[in-house]
């Protein structure tokens, strides 16, 4: 999936990018890639050893601001920043391992109006759960 266009999709609208910026964008880059706030700082802190956590909120929130990084919940403790949020994609969770894998279904998710209940829906949020390979 596109994960790995995140730090060229930041170049060409010109976001500049510090070291640290990059750091960060870095520990995003590739496919299926879900980390917390928590994992992004510890990834970010093995190329930059000097990098803040806050350092690592604020570029999150840039990022997510920008609507290149989106903040998803998976039903773990933690909200996940998800580098793909131009492809709509639902996820697939292994109970096990809390391994997180981006689907396309077939069909996506939607409501008859007449069960909107007059919401305006942007999107739908589907997450399918099992086991993936290495927990079966
Ligand atoms: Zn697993
Ligand atoms: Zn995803």
């Amino acid at each position: 999936m596109d994960g790995d266009d995140l730090l060229q999709r930041l170049r060409d609208r010109d976001f500049r990018l510090t070291a640290q910026r990059r750091v960060v964008a870095e520990a995003l880059a590739g496919a299926h890639v879900h980390r917390s706030a928590e994992e992004v700082h510890a990834a970010a802190a093995q190329r930059l050893p000097e990098i803040s956590r806050a350092t690592v909120y604020n570029t999150l929130n840039e990022l997510v601001a920008l609507g290149e990084v989106r903040e998803v919940q998976l039903g773990g403790r933690s909200r996940l920043y998800d580098p793909n949020p131009t492809r709509e994609h639902q996820h697939l969770v292994c109970d096990g391992c809390g391994a997180v894998v981006d689907v396309i279904p077939r069909e996506q998710p939607a409501l008859e109006p007449g069960d909107a209940h007059g919401y305006a829906v942007d999107r739908a949020e589907v997450t399918f759960r099992g086991l993936c390979p290495n927990c079966r």
